[in-house]
C-alpha cells in the first residue's frame, strides 16, 4: 500500500507534539505536585504550632485566673465576664483524705447542660492535683463543653466548665487546612465537625494522633490514608495540659494545581497541535502536490509520451528536481529518436541483405515469364491472322503481369521502412512472407508445410516489418538445412482472443544451448564471413518488441529448431492496462 508523504509528515509532527506535550505535562505536574506537597506540609506545621502556642497561652491565662479564684475568691463576675466562655467554676479542697467542694459558681444564663456535668471524682481530683492541669471533654445533652481542672496549691483543685469554641478560639480552622484539638488521651475537645465534639470522639487511632500521643517530641508530621482520602498533617502538643493540636489538609490539594495546569496545558496543547497539524498539512501538500505532478508525467513518459515535461515554477529543490527531470525527458526523446533512426537503418540494411539472398530465386522467377514473353513475341510475329496474334499478345500480357507482380512484390519489400502500423490479418502476413521466399526455398530443395488456423484475431502492426522477420526465419531455416537430405519446413499459426502465434520449425542441426543464449545478439553469427551478418535475429527481435510481442527459440541439438513469434491481438493492445502490456499479460489467455 502506498503511504502518502503528506500523511507521514503530519503523523510525525503530530506524534512529536503529542510526545512533547505528554513529557511536559508529566514533568510539570510532577514538579508542581511535589512542590505543592512540600508547601502543604509547611503550612500545616506552622498552623499547628501557632495554634498550639495560642491554646497554650489562653489555657495558661484561664488556669491562672482559676488558681487566683481558688485562693482569693473574688467576685466571679469580674473575673469571668459574660464573654469569657466560662460557665461555671467549682473549688474543691482536700481535707485529710476527703475532697470537699468548698465553693461553686454558675454564671447566670449558662446552658442548662452545665448542671448535668458530673463533678470530678476523688481520684480524678487527685490526678489533677498531681498533674497541675487537666482538660477533658464534658459535652452533654447536645452542648459542647470542656472542663479545665487546675491545681491551686497542694490541697486545692479548681475546675471550670467552659465553652470550648470560645476558650480555644484560635482553633478556628479555615480554608483547606482543618485544625482540631484533643485532650491528653486523644479525645476531641474542639473539631470543625461539631458532632465529633458532642460525642467526645476518641481519635487516638488516627495515625497522626497516635504519633502525637506516644511522641517524645512536642511536634511532628505525618502523611496518612483514611477513608476520606490521603492527608498531610502536623501536630504540636501544648505545654499546659499536654493537649494535642492537629493541622491537616487533604493531600488532593497538592494535586489540584497540577490538575488545573494539566487541563489548561491540554487545551492549549490541543490547540497548538491542531495548528501544527494544519500547517504540516499545508506544507506537506506543497511538497506532495509537485511530486504527484512529477509522478503523472513519469507515467505519461512510461506510456510512451517521450519528451513530456512537468510544469513547475518553484525556486526550491523541488523546482530544480522538476527542471532536471524535464531535461532528462528531452534527452530521452532525443535518444529515442536517434535510436529509432539507427534501428531503421539497421532494418533496412538487413533487408537489403535478405534481398541479396533472395535474388537468385527472384531472378529465376522473373526469368521464366521473360522467356515466355520473348517466345510468344516471336511466335506472334510469325502468326498469319490477327486472331492468332491476339492470342500471343494475351499470353505475353499474362507473363508480363506475372513478372511485374514479382518485381512489385520485391520493390514493396525493399521500400525504406515506414513505421506506420495498421490492422492486419495475421495469416496474410505469414502467407505473404512464405510466398516471397517460396521460389528460393524450392531452389534449395526445401519442402514447406503450412498449417494456418482459422479465426485468428486481427493484429496491429507494420506488415512490411513483420514479413521481414518471418522471411529471416525462413531463410535461416533453409540455410541451416543446407546439406541435409530431407529438408522440411513447418509453418504453423494459432491463437486466441489475446493474440496470435506463428511457429517456424525446421529439421536442421538445431542450435547449441550456449549459442541459443546469444543468437539474438547483434553480430552473432556462425556463418562464414560474407554470408551472415549476425543481424537478422537481433533486428527481428527489436521489430517484434516494438510490436509488444515476443520471439523465442526452442531447439535440441540434432532435432532442428523451432522459432516462435507471439503478437498481441489488436483488441488486447487497446485494452491492455498499464504502460507496457507484455506478452505475459497475453499468455494468460488460451492459444
Ligand atoms: P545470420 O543469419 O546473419 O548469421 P541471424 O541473427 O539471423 O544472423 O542468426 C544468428 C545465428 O543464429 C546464425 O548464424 C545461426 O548460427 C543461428 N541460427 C539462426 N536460425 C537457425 C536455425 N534455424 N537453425 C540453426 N541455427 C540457426
Amino acid at each position: 500500500m502506498q503511504r502518502s508523504i503528506r500523511y507521514q509528515i503530519v503523523g510525525v509532527v503530530g506524534a512529536m507534539l503529542i510526545g512533547a506535550l505528554a513529557t511536559y505535562l508529566w514533568l510539570a505536574s510532577d514538579i508542581f505536585a511535589s512542590d505543592k506537597l512540600a508547601s502543604l506540609k509547611d503550612v500545616t506545621r506552622v498552623l499547628a504550632s501557632t495554634a498550639a502556642e495560642q491554646v497554650d497561652a489562653s489555657v495558661e491565662a484561664l488556669a491562672e485566673k482559676l488558681r487566683f479564684y481558688g485562693r482569693s475568691r473574688p467576685a466571679p463576675d469580674e473575673l469571668f465576664p459574660a464573654g469569657s466562655g466560662v460557665h461555671a467554676v467549682r473549688v474543691f479542697s482536700r481535707e485529710g483524705s476527703q475532697w470537699q467542694e468548698v465553693s461553686s459558681f454558675v454564671r447566670p444564663g449558662a446552658p442548662g447542660a452545665v448542671a448535668q456535668v458530673a463533678p470530678l471524682t476523688a481520684v480524678q481530683l487527685d490526678t489533677a492535683r498531681v498533674a497541675g492541669l487537666v482538660v477533658d471533654n464534658t459535652s452533654v445533652a447536645g452542648t459542647a463543653l470542656s472542663r479545665i481542672a487546675v491545681a491551686a496549691g497542694e490541697t486545692m483543685v479548681v475546675t471550670a466548665s467552659v465553652e470550648p469554641g470560645r476558650v480555644f478560639r484560635s482553633i478556628a480552622a479555615g480554608g483547606i487546612v482543618r485544625l482540631y484539638l484533643l485532650d491528653a488521651g486523644g479525645r476531641v475537645l474542639l473539631h470543625p465537625e461539631p458532632d465529633k465534639v458532642l460525642q467526645q470522639v476518641d481519635l487516638s487511632a488516627v495515625p497522626v494522633v497516635r504519633d502525637a500521643l506516644k511522641a517524645e517530641l512536642p511536634s511532628g508530621e505525618r502523611e496518612y490514608e483514611s477513608a476520606t482520602g490521603g492527608w498531610v498533617s502536623s501536630f504540636t502538643r501544648t505545654r499546659a495540659g499536654q493537649l494535642v493540636v492537629v493541622a491537616e489538609a487533604p493531600r488532593e490539594e497538592a494535586f489540584r494545581a497540577a490538575r488545573a495546569l494539566t487541563t489548561r496545558a491540554l487545551v492549549v496543547g490541543a490547540l497548538m497541535i491542531g495548528i501544527a497539524v494544519a500547517l504540516a498539512v499545508y506544507f506537506s501538500r506543497r511538497v506532495s502536490a509537485p511530486l504527484a505532478a512529477l509522478q503523472g508525467t513519469i507515467e505519461r513518459i512510461a506510456r510512451g509520451e517521450l519528451g513530456a515535461e512537468v510544469e513547475m515554477q518553484s525556486a526550491n529543490e523541488i523546482g530544480s528536481l522538476a527542471e532536471s527531470f524535464n531535461q532528462m525527458s528531452r534527452e530521452l526523446m532525443r535518444r529515442s529518436e536517434e535510436l529509432d533512426r539507427k534501428n531503421q537503418q539497421l532494418v533496412q540494411s538487413e533487408k537489403m541483405s535478405a534481398i541479396g539472398e533472395l535474388s537468385a530465386g527472384l531472378a529465376h522467377e522473373v526469368k521464366n515469364p521473360m522467356v515466355g514473353i520473348v517466345g510468344f513475341a516471336q511466335l506472334g510475329q510469325e502468326s498469319t491472322s490477327l486472331d492468332e496474334a491476339r492470342e500471343y499478345f494475351k499470353l505475353i500480357d499474362n507473363d508480363a503481369q506475372r513478372a511485374n507482380g514479382i518485381l512489385q512484390n520485391l520493390l514493396e519489400f525493399a521500400r525504406p521502412p515506414d513505421v506506420e502500423q495498421e490492422v492486419l490479418e495475421f495469416n496474410q502476413v505469414v502467407a505473404g512472407a512464405v510466398r516471397l521466399t517460396a521460389h528460393q526455398l524450392q531452389l534449395n530443395g526445401v519442402r514447406v508445410h503450412t498449417d494456418y488456423a482459422d479465426g485468428l484475431p486481427k493484429i496491429r502492426g507494420n506488415g512490411n516489418q513483420l514479413r521481414q522477420v518471418l522471411l529471416n526465419l525462413l531463410m535461416n531455416a533453409s540455410q541451416a538445412m543446407e546439406g541435409f537430405k530431407d529438408k522440411h519446413l513447418y509453418v504453423q499459426t494459432k491463437g486466441g482472443d489475446a493474440g496470435a502465434q506463428v511457429s517456424v520449425r525446421d529439421v536442421g542441426p538445431g542450435i547449441a544451448p550456449d549459442a541459443q543464449a546469444r543468437i539474438f545478439e547483434p553480430f552473432f553469427t556462425t556463418k562464414p564471413r560474407g554470408k551472415g551478418t549476425g543481424l537478422g535475429l537481433s533486428v527481428s527481435r527489436s521489430i517484434i518488441e516494438a510490436h509488444r510481442g515476443e520471439i523465442r527459440v526452442e531447439s535440441e541439438m540434432g532435432k532442428g529448431a523451432t522459432f516462435f513469434i507471439r503478437l498481441p491481438s489488436a483488441d488486447a493492445l487497446l485494452n491492455a492496462s498499464g504502460p507496457f502490456p507484455t506478452i505475459d499479460d497475453l499468455k494468460a489467455t488460451r492459444h
